[in-house]
């Protein structure tokens, strides 16, 4: 990234960080994964249990590496088996901090995201005591407009693929509004506002993470 194309993001990163404390978003910005991981950490109190939203942000900033050298108990592991994954993902519901990303985070404020089964924007809005959003530079766009378009558009589908689901968009890269069971994109949430009862911060990192 040049002087400039850094110079620019900042900027992007100023005003939608001004946006989302407006919005009651305790938001704050970590120039690298490195400093995202510590204030993550930092927000989390000792002995505390954990669930997790599916992110490849999460994996990216080594979240996971990080969580296994503290005493802290992570309730929905990935690549739990499908049987025990149901039932950990209800728990996660009740966990005392639950970290997650955002499909895409709006200049003036907004967080958009797409679900398949709901257990992460259901995590986000209600239930657990306290929510940390972690994600890249890459997820800021202009407005809610350009937030549909994108995740519709580029991000579901690498998702889908990501996730090798039996769907038209892993044939072509295209979405296709599909009705297939394993489709990806049952649920379109905006948080406009932060959820009254939830104690919720969120963390804009300085680097590309998670896809698009
Ligand atoms: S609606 Fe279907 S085709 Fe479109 S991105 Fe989602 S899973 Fe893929």
């Amino acid at each position: 990234m040049t002087e400039f194309e850094r110079w620019y993001k900042e900027k992007q990163i100023e005003r939608t960080i001004k946006a989302l404390k407006k919005n009651n978003f305790d938001a704050i910005y970590a120039p690298t994964a490195k400093e995202a991981v510590d204030a993550i950490f930092a927000m989390i109190e000792e002995g505390s249990r954990i669930g997790v939203g599916g992110s490849v942000t999460l994996r990216q900033l080594g979240f996971f590496e990080e969580i296994k050298k503290r005493s802290l108990t992570i309730i929905n592991p990935p690549d739990l088996p499908p049987e025990e994954a149901l039932r950990a993902r209800k728990e996660a519901l009740l966990s005392d901090v639950f970290v997650c990303s955002t499909n895409a985070i709006t200049e003036d404020g907004m967080l958009y995201n797409i679900d398949g089964t709901g257990n992460r924007v259901g995590a986000m809005a209600f239930g657990p005591k306290k929510v940390i959003i972690v994600c890249g530079i890459n997820k800021i766009v202009k407005d809610l407009d350009d937030a549909q378009k994108k995740v519709k558009e580029e991000i579901a589908p690498m998702n889908a693929k990501r996730l090798e689901t039996k769907t038209p968009c892993v044939e072509t890269g295209e979405c296709a509004d599909c009705s297939s069971p394993q489709r990806i994109c049952n649920i379109y949430t905006v948080m406009v506002k932060k959820p009254s009862r939830t104690d919720m911060k969120v963390i804009i990192v300085g680097e590309h993470l998670g896809l698009g």
